[in-house]
């Protein structure tokens, strides 16, 4: 039985999305999600190449990057409009390449709420019309808060998404590194690294209000790639929050937890496949794929440089044209076609091949 036995093609939304959760977790993979706009067809196309569910999501910086970066963003509107803008391009394609699709927004900081509060509003519109929101998945990121004060902004914002069908991914503990502006690098040590008492806190509130719920905890991720031996990543930490949440659940179910893995780029495959084995079922692969899509459109313009100095001359005769190598379907599919390979390469890690 595969994941299209359980789920249908396309954007999925409510208990959907934990049907693909619960699968996932069972079997022991975990799907990766990547950032930004002009990325989502190559995504696609190489999870339909590997037959597997993928996550889509865009984050603040990116969905304003989508609706284009020469608006202005002080109220947070290009990032509410890009999202938007994001979510239906990935709706209208998705189903033509036959792949579950989980339709995500990354770290929403306190300050940047009204962000959220836009996306959240465009759910509840759709929903009015659709019986389903827009997106599938949201994530709520106030770490940085104080305990109490993250885990009540999230039970709040999730009694609103939760008739809506709407996931919640909240983080609690601190990523280190610098993603999007928001800059941890000069977090104290032990706050990279959550306790399974703060996780249990946090799953005793938000599970009185629905399951479709993941938790973000800190296991030493660092968003961004640095030198080896900088990060030391403790995956089998999370093995200990999902024994206490068990063990505090009377041992009726096991691995209770759907985990989420952030800071994922880097990480040795041992590290991701103990994340896995200990509930982990998305991990975030941004930095890494952002390199790749570089990589092939940096061959390319290195290699085919004699034609792409001016628009008629190259190698081949001063009279000979270059459009076949700067129109932007040929050098943009370069990049398509080197992050196509690491996003198939981002799921075999995580063992998300041969799914559907
Ligand atoms: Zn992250």
């Amino acid at each position: 039985m595969g994941v299209l036995d359980i789920v249908p093609p396309g954007v999925l939304t409510g208990d959907n999305v934990r049907k693909l959760f619960e699968y996932a977790k069972e079997h022991k993979f975990a799907i990766p999600n990547v950032t930004s706009s002009s990325v989502v067809n190559a995504v696609l196309e190489a999870a339909r190449d590997i037959k597997a569910p993928i996550i889509i999501q865009v984050s603040q910086g990116g969905a304003a990057f989508f609706a284009g970066k020469g608006l202005p963003n002080d109220k947070q509107q290009a990032s509410i409009a890009g999202a938007i803008a994001a979510a239906h391009h990935v709706r209208t394609v998705a189903k033509e390449y036959g792949v579950p699709v989980v339709l995500h927004s990354d770290h929403c900081a306190k300050k940047l709420l009204p962000w959220f509060d836009g996306m959240l509003k465009a759910d509840e519109e759709y929903y009015a019309q659709h019986k389903e929101p827009l997106f599938s998945s949201h994530m709520l990121d106030l770490s940085e808060e104080p305990k109490e004060e993250n885990i009540a902004i999230c039970a709040q914002y999730f009694k609103r998404m939760a008739p809506l069908g709407l996931w919640l991914e909240m983080e609690i503990g601190i990523t280190g590194g610098e993603e999007d502006g928001v800059d941890n690098t000069g977090v104290d040590n032990s706050r990279l690294y959550t306790q399974p008492q703060d996780i249990w806190d946090v799953y005793t509130a938000l599970s009185q209000i629905s399951p479709n719920f993941s938790i973000a905890a800190a296991f030493g991720n660092v968003h961004g790639v640095y030198k080896p031996g900088n990060v030391h990543l403790h995956p089998e930490l999370l093995n200990k929050h999902q024994l206490y949440a068990e063990e505090k659940l009377g041992g009726k179910k096991k691995k209770p937890l759907f985990l989420v893995f952030h800071g994922g780029s880097g990480s040795t495959k041992e590290e991701i496949k103990t994340a896995v084995q200990n509930g982990v079922v998305k991990m975030n692969v941004d930095t890494d794929t952002q390199w790749a899509y570089l990589c092939g459109i940096r061959d390319f313009i290195q290699n085919k440089s004699g034609y792409l100095q001016t628009q008629v001359g190259n190698p081949e005769g001063a009279d000979k044209p270059n459009k076949k190598y700067y129109d932007p379907r040929v050098w943009v599919r370069e990049g398509e076609k080197t992050l196509v390979q690491r996003v198939k390469e981002a799921c075999t890690d995580l063992g998300n091949v041969d799914r559907l």
